[in-house]
Order: C-alpha cells, then sequence, then structure tokens
C-alpha cells in the first residue's frame, strides 16, 4: 500500500508480486587524466575556471547528487536529499581514487550512499565498474582478467564488501567477458536491450529472436556459459533511458515521476544512464531525480525504490538470454567505435572521418604485446606467476595488500634490491599501457582531443618504465602506425605531428622533475634555507630537496645548488642527485634553468632544462600554486590591516557624504567587511552606511563570501558530534554567531557561500531543538 514513508522498513516487503519496483541506475565515470609521472590530475583549460574536467563535474553533478536540494515554492530548503542512498551506481575506481583525494566529503556521500542501502535493503546500491573502462571484448585474456580483478579489489577496499554487480565499459560484451565476471564471483551485469540475441525459458530449448522491442525486460536473464558457470543480466529500459540522456525528462520533477509511474508495472523499471547526466548535462537534473526519488520513498503511486542485486535477490531469472557478441550500447556497429570508422559520431562534424582510431588502436596494441612478451621474459625470473602477479596487483593499488606483502607472496625469494625495482617497474609498465586502452581515447570524433592525446601519453610512461627495466625504445614502433593517422583539422597534422608536438614533451626527466619541484617550493614560499630541505609531494612520486650550505663563489647570487632525492609511489628505491637551479635575472621564476648530476653516473655534460620548457599544464599548476598561497597571504595581510585600520574612519563633518578618497577605502572592501561580519571590529553608524554604499559599486564579492562560508561551517563544526539523543550537552555549536553574521552579511550585500554550511547542517545538527534559528537563518524551511 502507498503510505510507506521511508525505507527503513528492512526491505522484506514485496516479493515477485509485490509492488511496482523502480531502479535508476547512474554510471559515472571520467576519463584516466592524470598525469602518468605525477599522477596527478594537470589543469585542462577547457574546464575553466575549473582546474580540470572532474573537479568541473563533481561541482555540477556529484556534488549536488550527494546533496540534491528539494525547495517550497518560497526557495526555501525542505529536504537535502544525498541520491547515492537511493539510486543504484557505479563509479569508475579511477575517478574515486581522485575523488577520495579532493573531493573526500562527496567521497564520503557516496560510500554512505551504499552502506546505507544495504542496511535498508540487504544488498547495496553500489556495483563495481571495469577499473580502466576498456572496451572489454577487445582487450587480451591476461588485459581481462586484470581489469575484472583489479576493479573487485578496489570495490571491496572502499565498499568494504565484495561487489555483486560490475558495469562493463560501455556494455561492451562477449562471451569470454562475461566467463570471467563469473569465474570472479560477479553476480549480474547490465546490458542494453538490444544487445540481447536470443531468449529461451530455463531449461526448455524454446528459443526465439529477441530484439529491443519484443523483449521483456521487466526480469533479469541467465546467460549460461560454455564452461559450465551462468550469469544473471539485466537489460534496461531503452526508450526511457534515451529519453532521461536526451530528450530533456529531467526539466520538470514532476514529469519525471509522471513518466516513470506511468511505465512502472509488473517486475522492475529499471533505466540506466550517465550519471553526469543528473546536473552536467542538465543543469538541475539532480533536483528532478531527488524529487522522484522523495515520490518513490513515500510510497507515492505504489512505487517502491530497489536496486538490482536486492531484485535478484527476490526475483531469480526464469528466463535465459543469449547476448550479441562484441556489442555495446553506444555504438550500433558493435565495438568498431573503437577501433575503426563506423560511422559513429559523425553527426556533429561533416566531412570529419574517424579513420585515425585503426592506427592509434594498432600502435598502442602493437607496443602492449612488446612489452607483454618483455613482462613475461623478465618476469618469469622475479615473480612467482608473472600472470598471477599482474591480476594481484590491483590489491596493491587499492591498499588491500601492503607492498612488502605483495612482495612476499608474489616475487621470487632472495632478489636483491634492484631486481625487487626492476619487478615494480614491470608492474607500473603493466599499470599505465592498460590505462592506455581508456575507451574514451576512441569515443569522440578527433585524434588531437584531449583523450587520444592522453592515451598516448599513458603509453610514453609505459615505454619509459619498460626501457627502465632493458625494454628497446617502442616509439619508432608506436609512431608507425599513428603516424600513419591524421587529425581531421589540418592545423594539428598527423599522430606524427602530434606526437613530436604534444606528447614527446610531456616526459618527465629528471631536470624537468626538479624544476617543477623547486619552482613550486619557491611559489609557496618554502624554499628551504641552507642546509635544510624541504618535501615536495604529488601522488605518483615525492621529491625530498636538500639545499646546499653555501653560495657557488664561481655563479652568480641568484644561482641556488644542493642534492634531491626522487621516490616513485608503487615503487621502491630512489633516483638521487645533485641540482644546480641558475635563476634569471628577469622574465620571472620559469625562466631560469635547472641542471642535474646523477649520482654515481659518469659525468655527463649537465643539460640547462628551461622551466619555461614544461609542458602547459605543469607550468599552468605552478601558476596556480602561486595564485593560492600569494591570494592567502594577501588576504591574511588584509584582514590584518583593515582590524586596525577601521578604527581610522572618522565621522563625517558637516555636509559631508562620503568619505574623503572612498575608491581607497572601496578597494579593501572585502576586508572591511570581514571585520564586522566576523565581529572583530564595531563600527559606527556612518561607517556602516559607508560599506553598504560601497558594497552597491563593488564588484568583486567572491573571496569574501567564500571566507563566509567556510566561517559558518568552521562555527557549526568545531568538535561537533553527530547530533544524537545522547547529545552532549556541554556541547553547542555557536548558532548564536552564526545567526549574526548571516544578518551582518546581508545589510553588507555579501553574499555568503551557503553550500557547505547548509550541508553540513542538514547532515548533522538539525534535530538539535537549539539550531532552529540558525537554520532558518541558512535557508531552511520551518521544520
Ligand atoms: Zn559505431
Amino acid at each position: 500500500m502507498a503510505g510507506k514513508t521511508d525505507g527503513s522498513t528492512g526491505g522484506l516487503a514485496g516479493g515477485r508480486n509485490g509492488g511496482r519496483q523502480l531502479c535508476l541506475h547512474g554510471h559515472f565515470y571520467q576519463p584516466p587524466r592524470e598525469d602518468p609521472w605525477m599522477d596527478t590530475i594537470l589543469p585542462e583549460g577547457s574546464a575553466a575556471p575549473a582546474r580540470h574536467w572532474n573537479e568541473r563535474i563533481c561541482g555540477e553533478s556529484y556534488g549536488p547528487l550527494a546533496w540534491a536540494r528539494r525547495t517550497n515554492g518560497t526557495g526555501r530548503i525542505i529536504e537535502i536529499v544525498n541520491c547515492y542512498e537511493w539510486m543504484s551506481f557505479n563509479f569508475g575506481p579511477t575517478l574515486l581514487t581522485w575523488m577520495e583525494q579532493q573531493a573526500p566529503d562527496i567521497y564520503a556521500r557516496v560510500l554512505e550512499g551504499d552502506s546505507k542501502s544495504l542496511e535498508r535493503l540487504g544488498h547495496g546500491n553500489a556495483i563495481a565498474q571495469i577499473y580502466h573502462h576498456v572496451i572489454m571484448p577487445l582487450a587480451t585474456d591476461l588485459e581481462k582478467r586484470a581489469e575484472i580483478a583489479w576493479a573487485l579489489a578496489d570495490f571491496t577496499a572502499r565498499f568494504k564488501r565484495p561487489a555483486e554487480g560490475m558495469w562493463l565499459s560501455e556494455a561492451a560484451v562477449d562471451t569470454r567477458t562475461l566467463e570471467l565476471l563469473a569465474q570472479a564471483g560477479v553476480k549480474f551485469t547490465i546490458l542494453a536491450p538490444r544487445q540481447a540475441r536470443q531468449v529461451a525459458d530455463l531449461k526448455q530449448e524454446n528459443w526465439t529472436e529477441a530484439n529491443e522491442g519484443n523483449l521483456d525486460i521487466r526480469e533479469p536473464y541467465l546467460v549460461e556459459l560454455p564452461e559450465g558457470r551462468s550469469i544473471n543480466v539485466y537489460f534496461y529500459d531503452g526508450p526511457l533511458s534515451q529519453a532521461v540522456a536526451f530528450e530533456g525528462l529531467l526539466r520538470n520533477g514532476d514529469m519525471f515521476w509522471g513518466k516513470l509511474s506511468g511505465l512502472a508495472g509488473k517486475g522492475l523499471l529499471a533505466l540506466a544512464t550517465d550519471g553526469e547526466t543528473y546536473g552536467h548535462h542538465f543543469k538541475f537534473g539532480e533536483m528532478a531525480l531527488a524529487f522522484a526519488l522523495s515520490q518513490a520513498r513515500a510510497g507515492v503511486d505504489d512505487m517502491r525504490l530497489t536496486n538490482y542485486a536486492a531484485y535478484l535477490a527476490e526475483n531469480p531469472p526464469r528466463r535465459r538470454a543469449r547476448i550479441h557478441e562484441n556489442s555495446s550500447w553506444s555504438c550500433a556497429h558493435g565495438v568498431e567505435r573503437w577501433r575503426s570508422d563506423c560511422g559513429c559520431c559523425t553527426e556533429h562534424r561533416p566531412g570529419w572521418n574517424q579513420r585515425w582510431r585503426g592506427p592509434l588502436r594498432d600502435g598502442l596494441r602493437a607496443v602492449k604485446t612488446r612489452m607483454d612478451s618483455h613482462y613475461q621474459a623478465l618476469g618469469q625470473a622475479l615473480f612467482t606467476d608473472a600472470e598471477e602477479a599482474v591480476i594481484q596487483y590491483g590489491r596493491v593499488l587499492s591498499g588491500l595488500m601492503e607492498a612488502r606483502a605483495f612482495e612476499r607472496a608474489h616475487f621470487k625469494k632472495g632478489l636483491s634490491a634492484a631486481r625487487r625495482d626492476t619487478a615494480w617497474k614491470l608492474l607500473n609498465m603493466q599499470k599505465w599501457a592498460l590505462s592506455s586502452f581508456a575507451s574514451c581515447a576512441w569515443f569522440f570524433d578527433d585524434l588531437a582531443r584531449i583523450e587520444p592525446l592522453n592515451a598516448l601519453t599513458f603509453a610514453l610512461r609505459a615505454m619509459g618504465l619498460g626501457m627502465r627495466t632493458g625494454l628497446e625504445d617502442l616509439e619508432p614502433l608506436l609512431l608507425s602506425h599513428v603516424g600513419q593517422a591524421s587529425s581531421n583539422d589540418p592545423a594539428e597534422g598527423s599522430g606524427h605531428d602530434l606526437w613530436t608536438r604534444e606528447i614527446r614533451p610531456r616526459r618527465e626527466t629528471t631536470e624537468s622533475i626538479l624544476a617543477q619541484a623547486l619552482v613550486r617550493l619557491w611559489a609557496e614560499n618554502r624554499l628551504p634555507a641552507p642546509g635544510e630541505s624541504a618535501k615536495v609531494s604529488w601522488p605518483g612520486l615525492g621529491v625530498s630537496v636538500g639545499m646546499g650550505l653555501g653560495r657557488n663563489a664561481a655563479a652568480a647570487d641568484n644561482t641556488l645548488s644542493g642534492t634531491a632525492s626522487i621516490a616513485w609511489s608503487n615503487e621502491s628505491g630512489s633516483d638521487d642527485c645533485a641540482w644546480t637551479w641558475e635563476r634569471a635575472d628577469t622574465g620571472g621564476p620559469l625562466a631560469g634553468c635547472v641542471q642535474v648530476e646523477h649520482a654515481g653516473a659518469a659525468k655527463a655534460p649537465a643539460k640547462c632544462v628551461p622551466a619555461s620548457y614544461l609542458s602547459w599544464g605543469k607550468r599552468q599548476a605552478l601558476a596556480l600554486a602561486w595564485a593560492h598561497r600569494a591570494e592567502a597571504d594577501s588576504w591574511a595581510r588584509q584582514c590584518a590591516e583593515t582590524k586596525q585600520g577601521a578604527h581610522l574612519f572618522l565621522p563625517y563633518r558637516e555636509a559631508q557624504t562620503t568619505q574623503t578618497s572612498a575608491g581607497r577605502w572601496g578597494r579593501l572592501w572585502s576586508a572591511l567587511c570581514w571585520q564586522w561580519i566576523m565581529g572583530e571590529v564595531v563600527p559606527s553608524r556612518d561607517f556602516l552606511d559607508f560599506l553598504k554604499d560601497l558594497g552597491q559599486v563593488h564588484p568583486e564579492r567572491a573571496l569574501l563570501g567564500l571566507r563566509v562560508g567556510e566561517a559558518l561551517v568552521a562555527l557549526l563544526s568545531t568538535q561537533a558530534p553527530d547530533y544524537a539523543p545522547d547529545y552532549a550537552p556541554d556541547y553547542a555549536p555557536d548558532y548564536a554567531e552564526v545567526r549574526r553574521i548571516l544578518e551582518r552579511a546581508a545589510t553588507l550585500g555579501a553574499e555568503p557561500d551557503l553550500w557547505p554550511a547548509q550541508n553540513l547542517y542538514w547532515s548533522r545538527l538539525r534535530g538539535d531543538p537549539a539550531s532552529r534559528e540558525a537554520g532558518l537563518a541558512l535557508g531552511f524551511e520551518p521544520g
């Protein structure tokens, strides 16, 4: 019956014939965009003002879904919904790796969404996703097994439970992939309806041809596999998913709900789209989703929310299916989109072709094949089982297994330090080589796009690791294929041109790493004093920089020198060197020149590497490090100045209507406002009126809004326990101060960024009766 208010009923209701069940699935994924040396994402100009696309889509979609607002007619917030708690989802492991480090609050909501759905339904909302989003039918057997094993290890490490389902990249499937999924214990996957070839009842041979028109998608199907295993397959609702993704169904929550409710019936209504549809492709799409989820949670129209695993447990398949080999959800030609000019993705650019896809796939495959045989040849002497070592390496990457334990389990006994180093480099080579096959390199319309260039960069990194373990330079082999490809834009040229211009300069050398470490220390105002050292870290490596004691008498005063040690993550050993940094008299910090001498190496003529040779992304990252530090310093200085200076504002004299040199005060407006908003300075009525007037014309208020928003979070979160019945009475967030700050900010026309404070209030404090007034001030409906 209708009237179930939320999911607290334990998930036991229903059953094969109970209720109309709904599963909304989001596939969340971003192409790997890490610099493969630093293992960090460098700035991407097209995502500006965000640093790069991960950050931008986090702001537009992943964050809004974690805290989706439901508002009343006057715009007040009635509820903040964690959509991950109510929708089925899969996230790319490489995306979650980034999110864990760079957006931990959103990441925590994703994990919480899974654990709460697990409590409610007995099965969590999260399912796994192929580790590097490779097109599985185009991968080798070892690659398939590694991609599945790494994905499962990553899932277990994050969600603290084994995955029940796995999303196949682009839903690209062949029987061998299903076989390996089943072997790994995966219970189900999700395909597009047109990937079904034939269906029959269980244990009967009444096979009939299936197509999108006649396939009953309301039930899971059993796919029986050649080696005796089987796996469950769901087919999602194609037309509905299409309407959500491309036809604007999310523009209106009522319309969205009406469509869902109209289509639901016996069995499961499941729709699957890219998760980014909500908020990124359709701004405020997360609000339409939150509305639909709240309707279903309330049992409106006798609907009930479930997820694939929970439904499967209650409704085991009654029919079998056979699939179309080498099919996918986003290419009508099978999996050709990822290796040939099949005709997909030509609609927006008449006259363009995708003939570049073949040579790109062939080139990457040729070097990977050579790397694999090198790996096998060396690996025999290093690993107890070289293939098994690759498959299990995902446990190290996910943190499930310590490096030392991995060595004990998979390295041959008694390896020297140098041989262990080689073994780790080989595994790292495998990782970046796999990364180069992420599907997005072929998905779009041109070779000169960021995704194919990233794929080639991953290959360059893998080839470099190979060379450090004795493999020949594979660049000629790669270019013999990729050189035959061309961008559709004549200005971008051939694959050869792109390689020379865009890819090769990205290769890190000891000089380029030292240049970045030194300039970053300068940018962050952390250059060590003589005789001291400082550490610079990126996820992929750490550099310990020691500053020499004296200046080189022969060198100019602006030359620094010292030593450095570079340690690579997931490798053993370190690269040690001595460095000299000739800083330019003019032209800024990037115009200088870094030279390196390797410890123990024969004295080679030192190369001078100007930091200005670094790639655009690396220079931009250094510029941002400077801007971040300089802005913080400048704000702190202005705050210190205005705390004193605000007292120098004088009352107006007879007939005076504004402050003498009002413009100068205006340029300090944000910091002056901050003093009053935060209660540091109590201004005169004249001063306050003056600040209000200035606020009418003052253009830059974003930084003030950001700082006030941070201050609100600090006031609400200081030692805050999660609000609970056993709430400690001696603890109280300063609600009154929160209210006062918001009132003062409103008076001055300052626009605080309320998003994080609202999120915190909703998730931890709203149950506290003392918080009511602060809640109102933060924009919530009176509760
Ligand atoms: Zn196609």
